[in-house]
């Protein structure tokens, strides 16, 4: 995996080293906007993962990761296009896989992000109470 940081200028998009500070060279104006790019190294598609955030949530909102991924099946040497949405803001989750060689996908899954959480944790109450003895009436 190879990462890759890319920035911009905020006013005329011409690209800028991403260790640039101050004003940009070409139109003089401050304001920077950098992207990171992470990419597989043999992945000749990149794939795309993106994240909106909201004020007031500590976790992102809505996660999609999207592109080309390569696959370990054999039967599908192009690798496979994966769509995966996690909507915390609908409470849905998505997850697509289309084999690139035949566009057919082969694997779709919506379901609601509430049974992801559902999984209930199985608390078993501790409740002591060992079967004593009683005293065995009739018995001298
Ligand atoms: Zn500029």
């Amino acid at each position: 995996m190879a990462s890759e940081v890319r920035c911009w200028c905020r006013h005329c998009k011409a690209e800028l080293p991403p260790d640039h500070t101050g004003p940009c060279p070409k139109c003089g104006k401050l304001g920077k906007d950098c992207k990171v790019a992470v990419s597989a190294v043999v992945a000749p598609r990149a794939s795309l993962r993106a994240r909106k955030k909201r004020k007031g949530f500590g976790k992102f909102m809505i996660e999609s990761i999207q592109g080309w991924f390569p696959s370990g099946d054999p039967k599908l040497k192009k690798g496979v296009d994966i769509v995966r949405i996690i909507d915390r803001e609908k409470k849905e989750k998505h997850h697509i896989v289309t084999d690139l060689a035949t566009g057919e996908v082969i694997h779709e899954e919506h379901e609601p992000l509430s049974q992801h959480k559902s999984q209930v944790k199985h608390l078993r109450k501790n409740v002591k109470k060992p079967k004593q003895n009683k005293k065995q009436r009739g018995v001298k």
